[in-house]
């Protein structure tokens, strides 16, 4: 049967999932057959093991590499995911067992699912936790925070890019000031590896979330950073076998953190270009828009993603619009919600107000998206929006 050809719609939504570069998937494939790297890295007994772990420190450094970390400091996980709940819960459980007397924590209202519900965990657990509401454009300053430090405060943890608007924080300044008064931070910096996240090491940041999936690498793999000078007691999860050095059991996924490692590296050479080149399409894209009728631009003006653009359609329904229009893929949420109607809960705790909130589009831009493709929606949206503003 010849296979049905469909001219598929614009990809906008990166910050939901990338396509896999050719080049990672290369490395990746590398390690499943029986000619390349299929081996468990922790088979200590041939060569094929040797080989595989060969492979598997090498991503390490790499991942380490990006984000100026030390090999040592990065921990593989199955995502960002496991990374902030083994940070947020692990802490927690570590503090707990050393005598630790501490519990509270600290996180903002707009912080992705896998940190707010691993704090609902600890609240379940008779933790007291404070949702801190950001500026409205989704920044979080070291004053701001400051405020809600207290005594009983052991941990803080706050996203470097907000994934829905894409408002990024200083997260150096805010780990300075927890550094200070002896309270770890976390940072879930899933959107803004690659783009932000620098020097880690030696930083007064504690703990960082990692993942590929959203710079052309692979999904269900990630990665940890634990600051190695300072005393984190993070008790594992996920228990069994000891790999990575007991933190996170399982057989290490070699051909996920192989293609993980590529994603980094090549983050690592094309990056800044990548920033550039994807900035400058945001910035084509912001400028159509906002000069059209009752059109509003979400997040922060000068800190922000060079992949996100939150655009408020007013007087539309986002899924109505996005309906209608053949030639773009993108989201009304993120992927968590965007299956219920609901309007995002990060939009709402932004204060945009609930009718606006349903009104919110998020455009997300990567790697191979191009002029042409942008040129193509916005002149579908120009068409199609003041007819459905009629009905
Ligand atoms: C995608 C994303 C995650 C989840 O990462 P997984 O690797 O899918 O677990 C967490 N936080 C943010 C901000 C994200 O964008």
């Amino acid at each position: 049967m010849a296979p049905k050809v469909v001219n598929r719609p614009v990809y906008l939504d990166y910050a939901a999932a990338t396509p896999v570069d050719p080049r990672v998937i290369e490395e990746m494939v590398n390690c499943l057959k029986i000619e390349g790297n299929f081996a468990n890295s922790a088979s200590r007994d041939h060569v094929y093991g040797w080989e595989a772990l060969d492979k598997v420190e090498n991503a390490r450094s790499k991942v380490a590499d990006l984000v100026g970390a030390s090999p040592l400091e990065i921990y593989f996980t199955s995502g960002a995911t496991e990374s902030s709940n083994l940070a947020i819960l692990g802490l927690a459980k570590g503090l707990f067992k050393k005598g630790d007397l501490r519990r509270h924590l600290i996180t903002t209202k707009i912080e992705h699912k896998a940190v707010l519900e691993s704090c609902r965990v600890l609240e379940s657990e008779g933790y007291k936790v404070t949702y801190l509401d950001t500026l409205p454009d989704g920044s979080v300053t070291p004053e701001l925070l400051e405020k809600a430090l207290s005594e009983d405060t052991f941990l803080v943890s706050i996203a470097e890019a907000n994934s829905v608007v894409g408002t990024v924080n200083d997260i150096h300044a805010l780990a300075n000031l927890c550094q200070k008064r002896e309270i770890y931070f976390h940072s879930d910096c899933a959107q803004s590896a690659g783009y932000f996240t620098h020097d880690l090491s030696h930083s007064a940041i504690s703990l960082v979330s990692l993942t590929p999936e959203k710079i052309c690498g692979p999904k269900g793999v990630g990665a940890l950073f634990v600051n190695k000078e300072q005393d984190i007691p993070l008790s594992p999860l996920i228990v069994g076998g000891g790999q990575e050095r007991g933190l996170r059991s399982g057989t290490v996924a070699t051909h996920q953190v192989v293609g993980m490692g590529k994603a980094f590296e090549i983050m690592q050479k094309e990056g800044q270009s990548d920033f550039q080149r994807i900035n400058g399409l945001r910035e084509y894209l912001k400028n159509e828009l906002s000069a059209l009728k009752g059109v509003v631009i979400n997040g922060s003006d000068t800190h922000h993603l060079p992949s996100v653009l939150s655009v408020t359609f007013k007087s539309v329904e986002a899924h109505v619009l996005l309906a209608s229009l053949r030639t773009l893929a993108a989201s009304t949420g993120s992927a968590c919600n965007s299956k219920s109607l609901e309007p995002s809960y990060i939009l709402l705790a932004l204060g945009v107000n609930e009718q606006d909130a349903k009104s919110t589009v998020r455009f997300s831009l990567g790697r191979f998206t191009t002029l042409e493709e942008l040129q193509r929606v916005v002149a579908e949206i120009k068409e199609k929006l003041p007819l459905l503003r009629q009905k």
